[in-house]
């Protein structure tokens, strides 16, 4: 799908167009120009050929029906994943890759390890939404929520992100509310500061995994550049400004940030009420495996005992591959 050229075709066209076209793509989801009969023949086989509505995608569905991952072929042939969850209380996720592989390497991801090749668009970004928006309209629903937690460092492609965030908040499109948009970060400090000075507040989360620097460095070589001080830093900065929540998320892998003492450090370091802790079940790759949940479950109650906002969140889609970290552009 490229439809990056629309503004452009529509530009001799009045300005009611265009929101007829927001409208087709962003509601009504069509699959081709020619579902759109309020526009002229013409107009129809040109956008049909100039901003062709296809999308490149083979599915494939979880056991337990609740998440499903998607790979979508790009233009110039390189694929990126894209992962719906459906939570029993009605919320409809999409899960959404902001560049094609990751040049982070964080040690426990699978997308770092298929190394960086680029940035996806703005379009690329929204594309994957609109996919799921055709097939949950299928049954009268619609997505209700988007995450930047697919592949990719939504922070080292900025501008596009803030591009595609404001398409889907966008009142005559999708119309996503900001509050149900959220970001994942491994911690760009110099985007934090700008996000925190953006007019649209969407949720900040930091991958944080670690709570100190010597592990940190060793799990998620970024912290090298950032350390734990800046990266406080600039948190500190974008609540001062925003007086929104923060979302620390925190792996648990087995033996490697799960003692005791490492939960400790962690209540040390969340000291203000706007943090919240996020405990993630590690999804097993071939180099670490989970913690036990007896182990969580101590590590959770220390925590807890400090007076920290801390929960457990709950894993999807480990049987596709479609969990968090798994997502590395192949076909099982
Ligand atoms: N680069 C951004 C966006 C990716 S989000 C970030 O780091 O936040 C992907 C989330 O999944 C991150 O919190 C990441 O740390 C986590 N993750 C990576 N590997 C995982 C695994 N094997 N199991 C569960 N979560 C994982």
């Amino acid at each position: 799908m490229n439809i990056l050229s629309l503004k452009k075709i529509l530009s001799s066209e009045p300005k009611f167009r265009f929101k007829q076209v927001m409208q087709a793509i962003y509601v009504d989801f069509v699959y081709d120009w020619d579902e759109v009969t309020t526009l002229s023949k013409e107009l129809r086989s040109k956008l049909n050929i100039e901003a062709p509505l296809v999308i490149n995608s083979g599915l494939s569905e979880s056991k337990d029906k609740n998440t499903n991952k998607v790979l979508i072929t790009l233009e110039d042939g390189l694929q990126i994943e894209t992962v719906l969850m459906k939570h029993i209380n009605g919320r409809r996720t999409v899960c959404v890759s902001s560049q094609v592989g990751c040049p982070l390497a964080c040690t426990f991801c699978d997308t770092g390890k298929m190394g960086f090749k680029r940035n996806l668009t703005s379009y690329e970004i929204i594309e994957q939404v609109i996919f799921w928006g055709r097939i949950l309209k299928k049954n009268n629903e619609r997505v209700s929520n988007v995450v930047f937690m697919g592949m990719g460092e939504p922070f080292l492609n900025y501008d596009n992100v803030m591009k595609a965030i404001r398409v889907l908040n966008d009142k005559d499109g999708f119309d996503i509310g900001a509050r149900k948009i959220s970001i994942s970060t491994a911690g760009l400090v110099t985007e934090i500061r700008k996000l925190a000075k953006e007019d649209i507040q969407v949720n900040l989360a930091i991958s944080l995994h670690a709570p100190n620097d010597v592990l940190r460095s060793k799990l998620m070589p970024v912290n090298k550049q950032v350390s734990l001080k800046k990266l406080f830093e600039a948190i500190d900065y974008y609540i001062d400004l925003t007086n929104r929540k923060v979302m620390f998320e925190y792996l648990m892998i087995d033996k490697i940030n799960d003692s005791e003492i490492d939960a400790k450090q962690l209540a040390e370091l969340m000291s203000r009420p706007l943090y919240m802790v996020n405990l993630i079940p590690y999804n097993p790759t071939n180099k670490y495996q989970p913690s036990s949940q007896k182990a969580i479950d101590v590590f959770k109650n220390i925590l807890r005992k400090r007076g920290v906002n801390v929960n457990q969140r709950f894993g999807f889609g480990q049987d596709i591959k479609a969990a968090c970290g798994q997502l590395a552009g192949k076909k099982k």
